[in-house]
């Protein structure tokens, strides 16, 4: 993993939190409620890799699927936000993200861990500052071997981004670099050996990465 000036600019983050279930279609096709507040998540930092690198698939799962979701890199530290304080002043920029899924590991397991976590299973793409960007509504679409498998809105999200880091600096502090990812619409779909997986936001950007049998 190379670290440079255009990818993560403030070094390795202290997490990845992550949204679950924030696009209702999505909650429904894995058969779940859409949640009563935001469901989050950790992510390991060692899940990280860049555009151009590779997915490894593990062994030990039979079942790994993309999700394409919109990242927000913190900027500022942000700690207990109030009603009054206007999130977006604490982000620094947006970036394209899969949050690769081992499916069958994270049903066995109840909990998000293990499946969320294997070694490459959280691609990210370059950040793009959040000077004058309205993310609000933004088309995000995650192809596999040019086949659009997932296409939707940032408009859709459950809870929006300003929601989100209100709610979540509430729960944990959120460190200078920290990312969020912000939920995955419907379409998730398995990778295999040899795929190419992109994840694209209109103004944001592309992220892809090919699929390997790893071990
Ligand atoms: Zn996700």
């Amino acid at each position: 993993m190379i670290i440079n000036k255009s990818n993560l600019i403030f070094g390795i983050p202290s997490k990845i939190v992550c949204v679950g279930r924030n696009y209702a279609e999505h909650a429904k096709e894995l058969g779940n409620e859409v949640p009563k507040e935001p469901l989050l998540f950790l992510k390991a930092p060692s899940a990280l890799i860049f555009d151009g690198d590779e997915i490894l698939i593990p062994k030990k799962s039979e079942q790994v699927e993309h999700e394409g979701e919109l990242a927000v890199i913190i900027g500022d530290k942000c700690k207990n936000l109030k009603d009054s304080q206007n999130p977006y002043e604490f982000i620094y920029g947006y970036a394209c993200l899969n949050d690769v899924t081992a499916r069958d590991l994270q049903k066995k397991d109840i909990q998000f861990t293990r499946s969320k976590s294997f070694d490459t299973f959280c691609p990210i793409g370059l950040v793009s500052k959040a000077e004058n960007l309205d993310i609000s509504n933004l088309r995000i679409t995650t192809k596999v071997n040019g086949e659009i498998q997932q296409d939707g809105r940032t408009s859709q999200m459950i809870f929006d981004i300003p929601f989100l880091i209100r709610y979540i600096s509430n729960q944990m502090t959120l460190n200078r670099g920290d990312i969020i990812a912000t939920g995955t619409p419907s379409g998730v779909s398995k990778l295999s050996n040899g795929d190419l997986c992109e994840v694209e936001i209109e103004s944001i950007g592309k992220l892809s990465n090919k699929v390997i049998s790893g071990s």
